[in-house]
């Protein structure tokens, strides 16, 4: 029988999510939705000393921004509960001492500054400090020390650890969903801790495996960092006996550098001008601050559209997908090997197509906050037209207000280069003539507007351009916006002649 699809996303919360992160989130929800599975959302916090004050907060809001619903696990709650594994600690020495017991782990006694020392000597000899199978018979362990040194010092209360036994010259076979069939010796290995008594917490190793076999996780997707740990977790699952309900693994691709190499880092964003984070992160230690997607006004359904299409491709031309789309479409079939190097321009690209298509009442929803941080309390009518008549122009939630500031607010000044080109000669005359005419017409509807001026000009013989551009000074007080009855439409006929007075009293008569 078909086991029932359960997948985690296991983030540590250690600082702000990366958008790596989002996208492992990503690619398990919708391996979830797509085999009707459960999603489960999972805290790995057993590493104390890495532990980040609000890094959860910031892992749920962003999945929640996103789009990416969980179905089990921490916030939300379900039969495996809790799913911080810091309120799970007492699962977990159990079944550590279970690998003691068989033999698959060890004591060890080493206190940091032994370990240290360890360390340097081997580097003096040019080479890297490995605990492994050549060592941990010669070093304060149990597989050194005598059974009854071994229970005097764990009696009087010396640290220890537990260590994984890593077997000798053993090839262990793996297969991976994407990478296919992987084989590593065991002599490359060394003995992972598992457990200290320090603080009572199990390694990430040990609380992986038990939580991954307890909740019933049928799938491990997740980044290819984790690779290399990869045969560990095999013989943990060996070791348990639990290698038939074993979980399948998929590592995902590395998020690359724009550039190429390496791995896409806080740095890479600062230095090019992007965001590697979903939102804005504040460091509670530091003060640091990172700023993200949300804040930078990107729409969550074009940045999960531009993560998705990172190391995943749909083989078709088809580049935008609603979630349900990505839902049907994705398999870990199509996700790559090699890294995926991060295109900040694409980012752009992609929130640009979601800003084109996006009604007058969507963007009222999305214009109205910004609107109000400027002091704008309009209905959300007018916010959405105004957004829709720009949209084209834009890229990012953020560029519609300097896009329409101008249907909400008169200029105060008219910017220098248009006002040298435009207030000279007769424009200033005729403008004078226009306002005399815009004040006769009573439909200021655009397309009446339009067909009187229009006429107008032409009975008057000048140029279009010339009086265009002078009306779009007074009205906007730049060489930017819409056409010009978009603007003499959606501000009125008051505000128009209004825009029109200020400019003649406010500009010196050009010569
Ligand atoms: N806690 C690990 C992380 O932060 C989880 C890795 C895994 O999914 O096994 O990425």
């Amino acid at each position: 029988m078909e086991r029932p699809v359960r997948v985690r996303f296991a983030p540590s919360p250690t600082g702000p999510l990366h958008i790596g992160g989002v996208r492992t989130a990503l690619y398990n929800y919708l391996f979830a939705r797509q085999h009707g599975g459960t999603m489960i959302l999972r805290i790995e916090d057993t590493d104390s000393q890495r532990f980040v004050p609000g890094a959860e907060e910031y892992i749920l809001e962003s999945l929640k921004w996103c789009g990416i619903e969980i179905d089990e696990g921490v916030g939300v709650g379900g039969p495996h509960a809790p799913y911080r594994q810091s309120e799970r600690r007492e699962i977990y020495l159990k079944y550590a001492l279970q690998l003691v017991e068989a033999g698959w782990a060890y004591y060890a006694f080493d206190s940091a500054e032994e370990l240290d020392a360890l360390r340097k000597e081997a580097e003096s000899r040019g080479e890297a400090f490995a605990y492994n199978y050549r060592v941990r018979e010669k070093l304060a362990t149990s597989l050194a020390l005598p059974a009854e040194e071994v229970k005097a010092r764990i009696d009087r209360g010396d640290q220890w650890v537990i260590r994984f036994k890593m077997p000798v010259d053993e090839v262990v076979k793996m297969d991976d969903l994407i990478r296919g069939h992987v084989e590593v010796n065991t002599s490359t290995l060394d003995d992972k801790v598992l457990y200290k008594s320090a603080d009572a917490l199990p390694t990430y190793h040990l609380a992986n495996i038990v939580d991954d076999h307890l909740m019933e996780v049928s799938h491990v997707i997740r980044g290819e960092e984790w690779l290399p740990s990869l045969p560990l977790h095999y013989l943990l699952y060996k070791a348990f006996g639990w290698s038939d309900t074993q979980p399948a693994f998929a590592h995902l691709p590395l998020l690359l550098k724009p550039t190429g190499g390496g791995k896409l880092s806080k740095r890479d964003g600062d230095k090019m001008g992007f965001p590697v984070f979903p939102l804005f992160w504040k460091s509670p230690a530091t003060g640091e601050t990172a700023r993200g997607y949300r804040e930078d006004g990107y729409l969550p359904e074009a940045f999960i559209n531009m993560l998705a299409l990172l190391g995943w491709n749909p083989g078709t031309e088809q580049e935008l997908f609603s979630m349900q789309e990505l839902i049907d479409s994705f398999s870990l079939e199509r996700v790559s090997k090699s890294g995926a190097r991060f295109q900040p321009d694409k980012a752009k690209w992609f929130n640009a197509q979601y800003m084109h298509r996006m009604s007058d009442a969507e963007l009222a929803a999305l214009y109205q906050p910004i609107l109000r941080e400027h002091g704008i309390e309009v209905p959300d009518e007018p916010a959405g037209r105004a957004a829709g008549i720009m949209k084209e122009r834009a890229t990012l939630a953020t560029d519609l207000w300097d896009l329409t500031s101008f249907f909400f607010v008169a200029p105060t000044e008219y910017e220098e280069k248009q006002t040298r080109k435009y207030w000279k000669g007769d424009n200033p005359a005729i403008l004078r003539e226009l306002r005399e005419v815009l004040a006769a017409i009573d439909d200021f509807s655009l397309e009446n507007t339009e067909r009187i001026v229009h006429g107008w000009i032409e009975e008057k013989g000048c140029g279009m351009g010339q009086v265009m551009n002078t009306l779009r000074l007074a009205l906007v007080g730049a060489g930017k916006g819409p056409g010009m009855y978009d603007v003499t439409s959606f501000i009125g006929k008051d505000e128009t002649l209004r825009r029109i007075d200020r400019i003649l009293e406010t500009l010196p008569p050009a010569e």
